[in-house]
């Protein structure tokens, strides 16, 4: 009873204002998801997916040891990667966060990118920036990785031990020393022996996923992979 009142006034608000495409801000179709057609053929994919030596899986060489890394789409000021970014970071669509994650693993999926990945682990934020924020983003990406691949979501084992600050001004050493035992892990039983996929927004320096990578080195026998919606 209760939902289809809601839907009652969710038909009655979009007669209103219509749902608009997440990046060019145009009316949408009654078909169309979250992107007009237009922008959707525009998304710029990286086709990572398709081969273990890419510029992802290159920011990661002779720093950790990964079974493989990929990023999804090209992450470039004023264009489509970033526009996508920002409706979940800073429009707070966690809704379309999900449906993204769900979309890019789907594709990823048909490549067999997820054969024998046992969890899938969001980058934490710290829990004063996910109070603040309301929400994680690389959780809802991984949410929705989740829901079309079948994957369990662990967010629980991994924690950020502090609030770091902004990495942009730094230089090298400082990006180290900042990154540096920044996440914790509960349990290194838990992935014991596991094959973990670490998810994030925006692949940029890497140094934040590197120090989640190093937390994860704690269980015995565990293998990583990387996966980001976006890549800088
Ligand atoms: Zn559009």
């Amino acid at each position: 009873m209760k939902m289809n009142i809601i839907n009652l006034i969710t038909n009655f608000v979009n007669l209103f204002y219509p749902k608009l495409c997440v990046v060019c801000g145009e009316p949408l179709l009654e078909t169309e998801n979250y992107f007009c057609l237009e922008c959707f053929l525009k998304l710029p994919k990286t086709n990572y997916h398709r081969s273990l030596e890419n510029k992802a899986s290159d920011r990661f060489a002779g720093k950790i040891l990964l079974e493989k890394a990929c990023a999804y789409l090209y992450y470039n000021k004023g264009g489509i990667g970033q526009a996508l970014i920002a409706e979940i970071k800073y429009r707070g669509n966690r809704d379309f966060g999900e449906w993204i994650g769900a979309f890019m693993a789907a594709e990823l999926a048909d490549n067999r990118f997820f054969d024998g990945i046992d969890y899938l682990v969001p980058v934490p934020l710290h829990r004063s920036k996910e109070r603040k924020r309301g929400f994680n983003q690389a959780e809802k990406i991984a949410c929705g990785i989740a829901q079309a691949t079948g994957i369990p979501l662990n967010t629980d084992n991994v924690f950020r031990k502090k609030a770091n600050t902004t990495q942009t001004k730094k230089g090298l050493y400082e990006r180290w020393e900042n990154t540096r035992n920044l996440f914790e892990i509960n349990n290194p039983d838990v992935f014991a022996g596991k094959h973990i996929l670490i998810v994030d927004d925006v692949l940029t320096t890497g140094s934040t996923l590197e120090a989640v990578a190093q937390s994860l080195l704690k269980s015995p026998g565990i293998r990583i992979s990387i996966l980001t919606l976006a890549i800088a």
